[in-house]
């Protein structure tokens, strides 16, 4: 059951020190949110840490990620706020300070354990970030950065306001933050519209092993960590591909596999209403949205891979 805006908000205005953290491999939407909320507590006189893996050079742009702590500081916090994590796993490290200290749980993934002491919870929501915009709104004032940080968090999740999940409310939020004067063309072309040149090369690769099944529904591709590394590459270059695999033709479901590290395989699943991806990732011990999930297996591409294609074919065939 969720709490209530208000509730979270007396806990937080009751804590001095606060931990904020996403989830781990930390996209747009984790670091976004994390960072629009720390600005918005340090606004309201809280000192704030925020603890993430390591932020991709491409989330640099949003304020306040310079100021991102990597390793989970030993000292005691009064409250620590989740963002964008749908169970304690996806804290990695740092979900041992759920043990340690009072914890609000705020997110969108429909997979979500509420975990915390206080959860608010949205499936419908397209993002984290949409969910700290209307915490904040009415209790703390937005500003140019704060702006920023939510417009990126808002586009990365929906695609750049294509997803299913972007609302008529979600528009109405980007264009309240649009008023902040911030650069979204500029945004909008760092994370939609451009790539670097060996993530080119890797889509190409990724591509050129795809496979289509099903009568042409789904789409099955992977990269190694060799295929990766032989175009300057690693499984950081790779995270866009699955939407472009998405995007043939005829295409309900898509699957793409990629070596994070030796044995270590991400599986990221795409749809459209024809197959609940989250249902399948959650079988492997994944999770994430209806059209849009993830999850990391153990082993070769040779026996990770079947398993998952197959329960992908029995849903779309269902
Ligand atoms: P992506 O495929 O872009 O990594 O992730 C798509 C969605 O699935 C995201 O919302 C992400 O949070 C979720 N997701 C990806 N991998 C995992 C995982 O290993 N575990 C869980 N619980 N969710 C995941
Ligand atoms: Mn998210």
């Amino acid at each position: 059951m969720n709490n209530s805006f208000d509730e979270i908000i007396e806990e937080i205005e009751n804590s001095q020190n606060i931990a904020v953290a996403g989830h781990i491999s930390p996209d747009g939407d984790a670091v976004a949110s994390c960072c629009a909320l720390a600005m918005a507590l340090e606004k309201k006189g809280k000192t704030v840490d925020v603890l993430l893996e390591p932020v991709p050079e491409k989330f640099k742009s949003i304020p306040y990620s310079d100021k991102v702590i990597n390793t989970v500081p030993d000292n005691d916090f009064d409250l620590f706020i989740s963002l964008d994590c749908g169970d304690e796993s996806r804290l990695g490290e740092r979900a041992e300070l759920i043990k340690r200290t009072f914890t609000i749980n705020i997110d969108h993934h429909v997979s979500n354990t509420y975990f915390g002491r206080l959860n608010f919870v949205d499936g419908d929501a397209s993002s984290t970030s949409e969910l700290i915009y209307r915490l904040l709104d009415g209790w703390c004032n937005i500003d140019r950065d704060i702006a920023y940080a939510l417009y990126t968090g808002i586009i990365f999740d929906t695609g750049c306001f294509k997803h299913s999940s972007t609302s008529p409310f979600t528009m109405q939020i980007a264009g309240e933050l649009m008023t902040y004067n911030i650069p979204f063309t500029e945004i909008q072309e760092r994370f939609f519209y451009s790539h670097t040149a060996v993530e080119a090369k890797l889509l190409g690769t990724a591509i050129d092993n795809m496979v289509i099944l099903c009568g042409g529904r789904l789409a099955v591709s992977k990269l190694s960590i060799d295929e990766m590394a032989k175009h300057g590459g690693s499984s950081k270059d790779a995270d866009a591909i699955v939407s472009y695999i998405k995007n043939t033709d005829g295409v309900d479901a898509a699957v793409f596999f990629y070596e994070k590290g030796p044995g270590e395989i991400k599986a990221s699943m795409r749809s459209n209403e024809a197959v609940n991806v989250s249902q399948i990732a959650i079988k492997f011990g994944g999770g994430g949205h209806v059209m849009a999930s993830g999850c990391t297996l153990h082993g070769k591409f040779e026996d990770v891979m079947p398993p998952v294609v197959d329960e992908l074919i029995k849903a779309l065939e269902g």
